[in-house]
C-alpha cells in the first residue's frame, strides 16, 4: 500500500497545507512566474563561466562563509552609502525571507501581509511555526498609509511584509506607507523589492529609509531584472545588527562557491544585464494597452507583469491559452489572470492568442 502524507508523523501545523506549485509545463511561451525571459547576454555569460571555472579549482574547500566579495558587490549596486556589513544574501530571496522569519518569527509569533500578496509569505511564516494574519487592501489593491498603519497596529505582528511593487497585483507602494507601518509596530518590517528595477526611473527605494530604522529590512533578488532565476541569488539590506541575527539561523556555507562566483561576475556586468529591463517595460506597457483595447481591465504595474480583471472564466481562458502554447498564471483572484512581460515575440504570441479567443469590448 502506498504511504500517504497523513500516515507520517508530520507537524500538526503543516497538515492540510499545500506546497508552492506554479506549474512548470514545457510550453513554447512561458509567462507565468515573472522571470526575465531574455537569456543572459553571451559576453556576460562567458565571463560568468570563467568565474565559475576559476572557483571550481578550490571547490574541495568550503566557500567563504561570509561571502564578502558578493556582499561588497551588492552594497555597491544598491548605493545609498551602504556598506557590506549591511548586506545579506541567500539562495534566492525566498531563502533570505526564510532567514528573517527564522530569526524573528517562530512559534507563538505572528507574520502579516496585505492580501493579495506574494503567496510564499504565509508558507514561509507557517514553516517557522508562526501564525499568518492577512490584512486587506483598498480599491485597486492600493494601500493608504493611515489605513495600513491601523491594521498593523491592531494585529501587532512580529514580522510585517510589504511587497513593493506588489506581487501578484503589480501595485506600486509609496514610501509613506512603509514609514507609517514602521511607526505602527515594534516588530520587523520587511520591504520586498523583488521587482523594483521595473518601476519608473527614479522611483525611490525603501533602502533610503534604512538610516535610523533598525527593524527595517529591504530584500531584492537577481531572479527578475538580472535574468538569474536559475542561479538562485537573493539579497537584503538592513542594519548590521539585523544581519547578525540572520547569521544565527543560516546554515554554515549556505552560498556555494559557484553561486558566489557566478553572482559576483554577473554583478560586475550589472549595466549590461539591466539593459533588458527597459525593453521588458515596453512590452509590459504594450500588454496593458492591448488588454484594455480588448476590453479587459489591466492594473497599474511597476513590475514585469500585469494583473488584469474582466475575465469571466479565468480557468477557461488559462486553459485556452495553454492549448495555444502560452502559459500564464491564475493567481486565484476571481475574474483575474496575471501575465509576465516577455520578449517582443513572446508578448506578441500571448496577445495574439488572447485576441483569438474573441474581444471582450
Ligand atoms: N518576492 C517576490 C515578490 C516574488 O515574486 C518572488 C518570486 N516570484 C520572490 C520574492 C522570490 O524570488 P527568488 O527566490 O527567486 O529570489
Amino acid at each position: 500500500m502506498n504511504v500517504r502524507l497523513d500516515d507520517l508523523p508530520l507537524r500538526d501545523d503543516l497538515r492540510g497545507q499545500t506546497p508552492y506549485g506554479a506549474p512548470q509545463a514545457p510550453l513554447p511561451v512561458a509567462l507565468n512566474v515573472n522571470e526575465n525571459t531574455h537569456p543572459v547576454p553571451a559576453d556576460v555569460a562567458d565571463d560568468i563561466v570563467d568565474a565559475i571555472a576559476h572557483a571550481l579549482r578550490d571547490v574541495n574547500r568550503y566557500p567563504d562563509r561570509e561571502f564578502a566579495e558578493l556582499r561588497a558587490g551588492f552594497a555597491d549596486y544598491l548605493g545609498q552609502g551602504l556598506t557590506a556589513d549591511q548586506i545579506w544574501a541567500g539562495n534566492g530571496s525566498n531563502e533570505v525571507l526564510q532567514h528573517v522569519l527564522q530569526a524573528f518569527a517562530g512559534p507563538g509569533r505572528v507574520g502579516f501581509g496585505f492580501a493579495p500578496t506574494y503567496s510564499m509569505y504565509p508558507l514561509l511564516t507557517r514553516g517557522t511555526g508562526a501564525e499568518w494574519v492577512a490584512g486587506s487592501r483598498g480599491s485597486r489593491f492600493t494601500l493608504d498609509p493611515r489605513e495600513a498603519a491601523e491594521q498593523v497596529r491592531e494585529v501587532a505582528p512580529d514580522v510585517a511584509f510589504l511587497c513593493a511593487p506588489n506581487n501578484p497585483t503589480g501595485t506600486p507602494l509609496d514610501l509613506e506607507v512603509i514609514e507609517a507601518v514602521y511607526d505602527a509596530t515594534d516588530g520587523i518590517v520587511i520591504v520586498d523589492e523583488a521587482y523594483h528595477e521595473f518601476s519608473p526611473h527614479g522611483t525611490p527605494s525603501a533602502v533610503t529609509l534604512l538610516p535610523g530604522r533598525e527593524r527595517l529590512a529591504v530584500s531584492r533578488t537577481m531572479s527578475k531584472a538580472f535574468a538569474f532565476a536559475g542561479a538562485r541569488v537573493g539579497y537584503l539590506a538592513a542594519d548590521p545588527a539585523f544581519i547578525d541575527a540572520l547569521r544565527l539561523v543560516r546554515l554554515p556555507y549556505h552560498l556555494s562557491a559557484l553561486t558566489q562566483a557566478a553572482a559576483s561576475a554577473a554583478l560586475r556586468h550589472s549595466a549590461e544585464m539591466l539593459r533588458m529591463v527597459d525593453e521588458i517595460v515596453v512590452q509590459r506597457d504594450r500588454i496593458s494597452a492591448t488588454l484594455e483595447a480588448l476590453g479587459y481591465e489591466p492594473y497599474e504595474s511597476g513590475s514585469n507583469f500585469v494583473l488584469f480583471g474582466g475575465v469571466e472564466d479565468p480557468a477557461a481562458v488559462w486553459r485556452a491559452l495553454y492549448d495555444r502554447g502560452v502559459l500564464i498564471r491564475d493567481v486565484g483572484i476571481p475574474g483575474h489572470l496575471r501575465v509576465t512581460a516577455g520578449t517582443e515575440d513572446e508578448t506578441t504570441a500571448f496577445l495574439d492568442a488572447l485576441a483569438s479567443l474573441g474581444s471582450r469590448a
